[in-house]
């Protein structure tokens, strides 16, 4: 894609209040009153996983179009004047066709409006960002991205899991458990099962049976641990672990949005886990081992003491 090279970043960003409407990148000043499009990552569901920079371009957004995932109190840090529009989009489900949204981007920025496209997570993560990028740039719009703290890095990571880690774990993809039938290019989960140590699936609840059934067909042993973490980073978050071969039915109530890994890494589920836990403990010179529920799982559960990181 040839979006880096025919952007009209309006990097550095805002470096503070005031400032970022006339970024010195982007030139003179008629350019600058010019509006632009920001495609902002929210983070995976906490507020407080957003970037600074993020959340700087967001307080001084004229209009917000943000989607289902994102959480509520970051709308509240955008300026009260500012046009909210729900674009509702949650795992390939919106209640804005994707035309439309991007219609909506390219009409506010080219009346001059600063517009925060606020997406879950990054907006290039299977955000469909890239679309809204390029229909930007197409009309001649400015668009800054903003990354975000994927699910697919954060959800692993709040319920304690490594994605990698020395000896069991050096490689991981991310792969989407809802594949769109119109398009060729489908997930090839037998060739998968031994390509990778650590296996990161979004939007696959509904398919997770399935899922598991092929990657135990692509060899990947039944035995192999497995968790489902939902609604991540909040205060919602449920997290069921199991195997390969029994994860689909300790999971079966588990609804969207959740992320399923599968992998040795899982027996670590249940570290603590980023955020108020870790902040309340912040005095503690050590990380106790867990005790925390992680829903039905009964792997061996890691400590960390003295610095040390063991299975046990
Ligand atoms: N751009 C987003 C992903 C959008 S696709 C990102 O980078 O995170 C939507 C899918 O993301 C959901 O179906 C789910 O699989 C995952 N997801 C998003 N937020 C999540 C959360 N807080 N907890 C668990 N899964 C989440």
């Amino acid at each position: 894609m040839t979006v880096a090279r025919r952007a009209r970043f309006a990097s550095p960003g805002p470096a503070g209040t005031g400032a970022a409407r006339s970024s010195p990148e982007i030139g003179s000043a008629a350019e600058a009153a010019c509006g632009r499009v920001i495609l902002l990552g929210a983070g995976p569901g906490d507020p407080e996983l957003i970037t600074l920079r993020g959340l700087r371009w967001l307080r001084q957004a004229d209009v917000v179009v943000y989607d289902q995932l994102v959480s509520p109190e970051l709308l509240d840090e955008a300026p009260p004047r500012a046009l909210r529009v729900f674009a509702g989009k949650s795992a390939g489900r919106h209640c804005l066709a994707q035309s439309v949204i991007n219609g909506l981007l390219v009409e506010h920025a080219g009346a001059g409006r600063l517009v925060v496209r606020l997406k879950g997570g990054d907006p290039f993560v299977f955000g469909r960002g890239g679309e809204e990028a390029l229909a930007c740039l197409a009309a001649g719009i400015p668009v800054e991205v903003v990354p975000g703290v994927s699910s697919a890095i954060a959800a692993a990571g709040a319920a304690g899991i490594p994605l990698t880690h020395r000896g069991l774990s050096s490689s991981f993809a991310v792969v989407t458990g809802h594949e769109d039938s119109s398009k060729s290019a489908t997930v090839e989960w037998e060739r998968l099962a031994g390509a990778v140590d650590t296996l990161v699936v979004l939007m696959g609840v509904g398919a997770l049976r399935a899922i598991t059934r092929r990657l135990a067909a692509g060899g990947r042993d039944p035995s192999t641990p497995a968790a489902v973490i939902r609604r991540a980073t909040t205060r919602d978050q449920e997290c069921v672990t199991g195997t390969l071969a029994d994860i689909a039915a300790r999971a079966a109530h588990l609804r969207p949005p959740a992320v399923i890994v599968v992998g040795e890494v899982v027996r670590f589920a249940g570290l603590p886990r980023p955020g108020a836990d870790a902040l309340a403990n912040r005095s503690d010179p050590e990380l106790e081992p867990t005790s925390r529920p992680t829903g039905s799982g009964t792997l061996a559960t890691p400590s960390i003491r003295e610095g040390t990181l063991r299975v046990v």
